[in-house]
């Protein structure tokens, strides 16, 4: 792919479909998983060769690297409960006073003054404050608790931050120059490319006022930023 920010701008577009809140940093690490792989550039000046296992387009573009970075990313923000509960608590606060959340009228003395509060609400949740612990508004006065956070949640992570750092090779496959991608590094150092390649390959530091690297980006905009808008807009219309 021309851009290395291409693979993010995707990436991001594709995330606005997860259902929020989402951890703090999910943002920051999807662009990072999706830019990660070309890190692999570094090799050049050390004297690794492209073709190599660790050369550009290898190991950090194979299934085994993404796969490690999904589970080291989803592992780190899996385990940040602070910067978790702090986003449900304050969605919860603000709410608290149109009588449609049980849990918050419990600490608030004054909505039980409010005919419409309590319509609203049955009486077993004024009586009963610890059946309201699976409720977001519970989180905010309980942050110690977050140990019950759903543990389910470091699949979802996994699974995503595997395919958003995949996605990269998975583009660069789709590009009509430069080596293959070693999808089965380090089992393999077979460089892999689709039969289709629609998208124009930008040469490694190539200077983007020049001819050639214009053509690059309008290839990049039809294949990659057009798609991505269009999923990001869908997602942002279809949530609402
Ligand atoms: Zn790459």
């Amino acid at each position: 792919m021309p851009t290395v920010l291409s693979h993010a701008v995707i990436a991001s577009a594709a995330g606005q479909w997860w259902r929020r809140p989402l951890p703090r940093g999910f943002w920051a690490w999807t662009a990072i998983c999706a830019m990660l792989p070309d890190a692999d550039v570094i090799g050049f000046p050390l004297g690794i060769r492209y073709d190599d296992m660790f050369g550009h387009r290898g190991f950090t573009h194979s299934l085994f690297f993404a796969a490690l970075i999904g589970a080291l990313v989803s592992r780190h923000l899996s385990r940040r409960p602070a910067a978790r509960a702090r986003r449900p608590a304050a969605r919860a606060h603000r709410p608290v006073s149109d009588s449609h959340q049980p849990g918050p009228a419990l600490h608030q003395p004054s909505d039980l003054h409010q005919p419409g509060s309590d319509l609203h609400q049955p009486a077993a949740h004024r009586h009963q404050p610890a059946s309201d612990l699976h409720h977001p508004a519970a989180h905010s006065h309980q942050p110690a608790s977050d140990s019950h956070q759903p543990a389910s949640h470091l699949l979802p992570l996994f699974l995503w931050f595997t395919a958003v750092t995949l996605s990269h090779g998975l583009f660069d496959a789709l590009t009509n120059g430069g080596r293959g991608i070693g999808f089965l590094a380090p089992v393999s150092n077979h460089r892999y490319f689709f039969p289709w390649r629609p998208i124009q390959v930008s040469p490694i530091g190539v200077n983007f006022f020049s001819p050639r690297a214009l053509g690059v980006l309008a290839s990049e905009a039809l294949w990659i930023w057009l798609p991505s808008a269009i999923m990001a807009a869908s997602a942002r219309l279809l949530r609402r």
